[in-house]
């Protein structure tokens, strides 16, 4: 963790290696509530996790990932793994729990369902074609401990 902090450019302090081991230790991406919840008896207050959380963000050690209800989560950015930068995972949302874990060894595709096209509308349907770009899966079900 302190390699992956000094390679980014940033002081390896000590609210910094709380919160990479803090993410690190995690099944799956944290709210910054939760992050403060679990450091704060190590004495560090909600607007240093913040700050930290963001300046990690940029420095893209850390990525935020927003599952749809409207809450940034952070994780540490995969490195290497399937795509460009191994970072592109679904998530899994248990409805029962709420706990929320990455699913590092599935890979979803998105793939558009193929469209008849009529010499009328020919110009309509290449258009149709274009793929939406997704920046987020997450597949909804119950988790192991649930059952
Ligand atoms: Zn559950
Ligand atoms: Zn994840």
């Amino acid at each position: 963790m302190k390699a992956r902090i000094r390679d980014s450019g940033l002081r390896c302090t000590a609210a910094r290696l709380a919160v990479m081991d803090h993410l690190g230790s995690a099944a799956g991406p944290r709210t910054h509530a939760e992050v403060s919840e679990a450091l704060a008896d190590l004495g560090f207050d909600r607007a240093t996790i913040y700050r930290n959380l963001t300046e990690l963000t940029e420095k893209k050690i850390v990525s935020r990932v927003e599952l749809g209800d409207h809450v940034w989560r952070f994780e540490i950015k995969r490195t290497g793994g399937h795509g460009a930068a191994g970072e592109d995972h679904p998530h899994f949302l248990c409805t029962t729990c709420g706990e929320i874990s990455c699913l590092d060894d599935v890979r979803v595709a998105i793939t558009p369902k193929p469209r008849r096209r009529t010499t009328a509308s020919a110009g309509r349907g290449a258009r149709a074609t274009r793929i939406h770009s997704v920046t987020e899966v997450l597949l909804k079900g119950r988790c192991d401990s649930c059952g």
